[in-house]
């Protein structure tokens, strides 16, 4: 048997443990120190460059601060505090995401509007957007407080025509780049063009600490504020003094340090990551009824964190009637934290049958693939919230597979992943 093939394993570079010696040999073993300065200015200079490695010129007129945090989800909700969203507001989301996009929109007891994704890049669709705020406005008579944009599985949204909706309506952009670390849209690093950007360093992103995550800040006095509230919001007095509510929120220096040795090698996973991305494409290719999905444009660069497929609802796939015949029991491909079993077989809206056969195939040939995130507006959670939908994300995760992207996937890997495909498509 062939090793299990995971969908994307955290890879160390063999430098971190080097900054985590010296948080101990320093005694630096806590939420702030010489590793988390240090990784902030990695961070900084990342968000930064151009793809040649030098400064951007936009950055020399308006840089940008970063603040490491314990979490790209702290991230999502202190950029929302800084936005000064409070209980009763509204701010939109694109509902094609990963829950961590708006569960804080939730902690702060304002509502999610969900908007749905165009086709090209997945994510969120510009025209639907002002569909949205222009609703709003009509039913409630305020504003949506922020845009949260998400780039899914590392692929930049269509960034101007939603920054100029944006600005057309004065609403503030905050851009959920937790899986799209090195993504660029015309050469620009995503996360830079909002008001505020979500890093997500968890164990299975583009780079890991272990858990972590960082905010990209307008500027120091953004990323001042942003960093009160992380720590507490306790005022310069002597004494524990505190006007606002804080969270526990900053990054530890043994994380930063995980996090510093990992930026060494950050270039060469995200090639490693697009390198599997051009060899799937060559290898779909000459598969009728799977697409891979692309960049859609020149201006559009991705990270391929995950790479992606869709399989047509008309091919058919050995086992498919066998789908959906078990329960699962825990996490689909052994991930971690499940802790809830499944109530039923069925769910209202679940992948295809066929996507489900390949699925299952993959992972008895030890392969884990993943179907894509379900939207939001069709989860039982967010029953109720307000949600403009065009049916693009409902199709998408009713046809598509993530599949193994990490930098343990070798190109013989890729290969096989696609073979074990092949062998089960019906003819
Ligand atoms: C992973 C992820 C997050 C949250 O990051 P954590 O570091 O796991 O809290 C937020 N948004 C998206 C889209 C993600 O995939």
């Amino acid at each position: 048997m062939d090793k299990r093939i995971y969908l994307c394993l955290a890879h160390m570079s063999g430098q971190e443990q080097k900054y985590i010696q010296e948080a101990f040999d320093t005694n630096w073993v806590v939420p702030l120190g010489p590793n988390v300065n240090g990784f902030e200015e990695d961070l900084k200079r990342f968000v930064e460059s151009a793809p040649n490695g030098k400064t951007m010129d936009w950055a020399v007129a308006n840089g940008k601060e970063v603040v490491a945090l314990s979490a790209g989800t702290a991230a999502v909700h202190l950029a929302l505090i800084a936005l000064g969203v409070q209980a009763g507001d509204e701010v939109i989301c694109q509902s094609f995401t990963f829950c961590a996009s708006c569960n804080p929109i939730k902690y702060l007891g304002a509502t999610p509007v969900f908007v749905d994704s165009e086709p090209d890049t997945w994510n969120i669709d510009p025209d639907l957007l002002e569909e949205a705020i222009k609703d709003r406005i009509n039913k409630t008579g305020h504003k949506p407080k922020a845009i949260i944009v998400v780039y899914l599985y590392g692929m930049p949204a269509k960034i101007d025509e939603i920054m100029d909706i944006a600005r057309k309506y004065d609403i503030p952009l905050v851009e959920d780049a937790a899986e799209g670390f090195g993504s660029r849209y015309r050469g620009r690093v995503c996360g830079t063009f909002g008001e505020y950007g979500v890093l997500s360093f968890n164990g299975n992103k583009m780079i890991t600490t272990s858990g972590g995550g960082a905010l990209i800040c307008p500027d120091k006095e953004a990323k001042q504020n942003v960093m009160f509230y992380a720590t507490q919001a306790r005022e310069s007095y002597p004494y524990y003094q505190h006007e606002h509510i804080g969270y526990n929120y900053r990054m530890s220096n043994i994380c930063a340090g995980i996090g510093r040795g990992q930026m060494t090698v950050l270039e060469e996973h995200i090639n490693h990551h697009k390198q599997l991305a051009t060899l799937y494409t060559q290898l779909f290719a000459k598969i009728p009824g799977i697409a891979f999905h692309g960049c859609p444009s020149e201006d559009i660069d991705s990270n391929y964190w995950l790479n992606t497929i869709t399989i047509s609802p008309d091919l058919h796939v050995k086992g498919e009637e066998k789908a959906y015949a078990e329960k699962v029991q825990g996490a689909v491909g052994g991930a971690a934290g499940v802790t809830h079993s499944a109530q039923s077989t069925h769910t209202e809206c679940e992948p295809n049958r066929n996507v489900e056969a390949i699925r299952m195939a993959l992972d008895a040939a030890g392969i884990e693939s993943r179907p894509l995130w379900k939207p939001m507006h069709l989860q039982p959670v967010y029953k109720g919230c307000p949600s403009y939908v065009n049916g693009i994300s409902e199709s998408l995760f009713k046809q598509g597979l993530c599949l193994p992207s990490g930098p343990y996937v070798s190109e013989k890997d890729a290969a096989r992943i696609v073979t074990v495909i092949k062998q089960h498509i019906e003819p």
